[in-house]
């Protein structure tokens, strides 16, 4: 399985770290073994010491496409689930300034926080999904996907372009502002609507 993962995806996350809002979807991966599951604990790499949560919604794809037409593109997906994009801001800005690959920055073992998955028909409102981030008890991030400058549909007809999905592909469709740094002890709780869908304790 393949995990997408989608950058500047909400105009106030790219403004907060000074990006350009991007015309056509930023898309990077992170290989399976990027994936933390079953509410186990994160323990803080040692080669960073900025690491930072984004939470976002993840589509799960449910049938085999390539060069998907957006107006086909919800055949694709079903299901929701949430998760945190963890990235090494530190590393990442200096990769960036030397105009380098992220994957050192991105798709390190278990940056990938996943969910379980719902069908999207549970979620109430699911034409504008409300999700948040919780630290230590404290919302930091809010979102709500009417807000992605791409939407769900964009994103699986852009990445199909180049990439051929699978069934159990996975689509981190970017984070809202609010992204911060982590430490050991802290707490992370992500949700959907008021439904705790993930937690995990930074060891
Ligand atoms: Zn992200």
């Amino acid at each position: 399985m393949k995990i997408f993962c989608i950058g500047r995806n909400y105009s106030e996350h790219a403004r907060e770290l000074s990006n350009e809002v991007p015309s056509e979807p930023l898309v990077f991966m992170k290989p399976a073994t990027a994936l933390l599951k079953d509410n186990d604990p994160f323990y803080h790499p040692t080669f960073s010491s900025d690491i930072h949560y984004e939470v976002e919604l993840v589509l799960k794809i449910k049938k085999h496409g390539k060069r998907i037409e957006k107006q086909f593109a919800s055949l694709y997906y079903d299901h929701i689930g949430l998760g945190i994009d963890f990235t090494a801001r530190d590393i990442q800005s200096s990769l960036k300034a030397k105009g380098l690959p992220w994957e050192k920055a991105k798709s390190f073992d278990h940056s990938a926080v996943i969910s379980k998955f719902v069908p999207l028909d549970t979620i109430p409102s699911n034409d504008n999904i409300h999700f948040s981030l919780k630290k230590n008890g404290q919302v930091v991030q809010q979102g709500q996907s009417s807000n992605m400058i791409f939407d769900f549909d964009t994103l699986v007809s852009e990445v199909s372009k180049y990439f051929t999905l699978q069934i159990g592909d996975l689509i981190y469709t970017g984070t809202p502002s609010g992204v911060g740094p982590i430490k050991q002890g802290d707490h992370l709780q992500g949700y959907i609507g008021d439904t705790l869908f993930f937690e995990t304790i930074i060891k």
